[in-house]
């Protein structure tokens, strides 16, 4: 009875153990909403990171034929800086992260991390290189700690607090009924989308990634979380290349480089202030320039005067 019992606990546990990370796989695949087209080339090879310099080099992508989602686009991130991408609802954004993180080859042109085609890369390599935090993350029916250390399973206690406490969301762990131990997810503690985004950062802090994709939540959040949000990302995007789906203004302002994209195509590149400078010295006429007149008329004057006193 042993003899048939072993294998076929064996592959029960195996089975369990696939289907978890199946599930895991796909949650994460829907939060980008795409199947994996993408097979590494024979001898593809490992990502050597040694800065983080990202470069896209005239790169065009169509996810149909009939229309051309990227249409040649070309920029430079250099290692550690952080760039904020910004437009209009299907400009092309959310893609530019998708082909980085090679869910998608381009269409034609090539993109760099530190001068490696990632073409050639293994995707393995790539993406255990790159920490993706989406707007809404997905919580495993797990504990807190689980969900933690999702980031690096290898991760002891204590990477996992130093983690949660750099994404400010320590103290309100320990204010959680069973604290690291409180389970979370569906059938657990339910989390504000402020609790949940910066559980995701803890996360992507603990895997301890050189390049960052970050699609900011858009969702209004009052002065003291965005506060918290704000020092979290903060923690986690320094001395990291971190490429940023932005809404909030706070992000936008202190980006090193905006890449302003419109049907795309990057039509305005610069610092908040450079963009803001080029406009007004061009009879206010420029893109960025309206969205962030837009921006702070939704917001109100107190949006600006936050960012303001943020920076003295
Ligand atoms: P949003 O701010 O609304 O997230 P975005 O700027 O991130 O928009 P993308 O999601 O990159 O825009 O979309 C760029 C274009 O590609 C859009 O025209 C969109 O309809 C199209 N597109 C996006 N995903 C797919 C897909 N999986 N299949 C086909 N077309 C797609």
């Amino acid at each position: 009875m042993m003899q048939l019992y072993s294998p076929l606990h064996f592959f029960g546990t195996y089975y369990r153990m696939i289907q978890q990370n199946f599930i895991d796989m796909e949650k994460m695949l829907e939060l980008f909403e795409v199947d994996q087209s993408v097979k590494d080339i024979p001898g593809a090879k490992e990502l050597n990171v040694k800065s983080g310099h990202v470069v896209f080099d005239n790169v065009t992508f169509n996810y149909d034929p009939r229309q051309t989602a990227l249409k040649g686009i070309s920029f430079s991130i250099p290692a550690g800086a952080t760039v904020a991408l910004v437009g209009p609802s299907g400009s092309g954004k959310s893609t530019i992260l998708r082909l980085l993180f090679r869910f998608y080859d381009p269409t034609s042109g090539n993109i760099y991390i530190d001068g490696q085609n990632i073409r050639e890369l293994q995707q393995n390599s790539l993406r255990r290189n790159i920490g993706v935090v989406p707007q809404d993350t997905v919580l495993f029916n797990d504990t807190i700690e689980y969900n933690i250390r999702y980031g690096d399973v290898d991760a002891s206690h204590e990477t996992v607090v130093n983690a949660a406490k750099a994404a400010q969301i320590h103290d309100s762990i320990m204010n959680f009924p069973d604290g690291y131990e409180t389970r979370v997810g569906e059938r657990g503690l339910r989390l504000s989308g402020g609790e949940k985004q910066r559980l995701a950062i803890a996360r992507t802090i603990v895997k301890n990634p050189p390049i960052i994709l970050l699609d900011e939540a858009t969702s209004a959040l009052d002065t003291t979380t965005e506060r918290h949000i704000q020092d979290a990302l903060n923690a986690m995007t320094k001395g990291r290349t971190t490429l940023v789906i932005a809404h909030r203004l706070s992000t936008i302002m202190k980006a090193d480089v905006i890449l302003v994209v419109r049907d795309g195509e990057i039509v305005e590149t610069g610092t908040h202030d450079e963009l803001i400078r080029n406009a007004l010295d061009n009879n206010g006429e420029g893109v960025y320039y309206d969205m962030w007149e837009k921006q702070l008329h939704d917001d109100g004057p107190s949006a600006e005067n936050s960012i303001l006193q943020d920076d003295q």
